[in-house]
């Protein structure tokens, strides 16, 4: 194990530990989160849309069907009281017939108002569904600005991580395989942290001080390894 070797290390540490940092600030800017929720937003907001455009539709429809009723019925009104008018018919039949006319123009009435009552329905319906869009624009607004903010972050981020993982490739180089793997390994159960430096005694992994007798145990190993946390050490 070369000396040189272990001090390479602790440049490569640097390295990792920036990138580490580096991917984490990427995944925790707080735009993220603000624009998470307006994605939730949004969705609600689509869901109450599309009631919203359900009663409307519903409506509209109503409305139609009482349209084209009430002009049958204005039609059949028209036609009785032409007959009306125009004489030629038992006195049996105009009672009838005029009985008829009466009870169109009940039901007439009552259309009329059906009318009346959905026309007044379906006007606030469709403000509904309007007021709806206008939030939905201004969600879908906030959206984008926030997603164009986080690619400019992530653009500069991703640009600082190219540069480290370039300098990480030569600080790879001189550092032998087994000494490597042992450096992965501890990286991943020590928090990122796998070479301390070592000094007056004190491993900088742990922060504990190693006795006289524990600091010759352990250089006396070809690879120094600190007694408490088993961090490589530097000196
Ligand atoms: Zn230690």
């Amino acid at each position: 194990m070369q000396l040189t070797s272990l001090a390479d290390l602790l440049d490569l540490q640097e390295l990792d530990l920036a990138i580490d940092r580096l991917l984490d600030q990427r995944q925790s800017l707080p735009e993220l989160d603000v624009y998470k929720a307006a994605h939730e937003q949004l969705k609600s907001l689509q869901a109450d849309r599309e009631a919203k455009a359900v009663t409307l539709k519903d409506l509209e429809l109503q409305l139609d069907k009482a349209e084209g009723e009430l002009e049958i019925l204005e039609i059949k009104v028209d036609e009785h009281e032409t007959r009306l008018f125009a004489g030629g018919m038992s006195s049996r039949e105009t009672e009838h017939m005029r009985l008829e006319v009466q009870s169109l123009k009940a039901q007439q009435s009552a259309m009329e108002e059906r009318v009346l009552g959905l026309l007044d329905a379906v006007d606030p319906a469709r403000e509904a569904v309007t007021s709806v869009d206008a939030e939905i624009e201004k969600v879908e607004a906030a959206k984008a600005e926030l997603e164009q903010s986080i690619k400019a972050q992530w653009k500069t981020i991703d640009a600082e991580l190219g540069r480290k993982e370039e300098r990480k490739k030569s600080a790879l180089e001189p550092i032998d395989t087994d000494l490597l793997e042992l450096y992965e390994k501890m990286r991943g159960i020590k928090e990122g942290v796998a070479v301390a430096s070592f000094d007056n005694g004190v491993c900088g992994g742990c922060h504990m001080t190693l006795s006289p007798a524990e600091q010759e145990e352990a250089f006396a190993d070809e690879l120094p390894r600190c007694v408490h946390c088993r961090r490589i050490l530097v000196v």
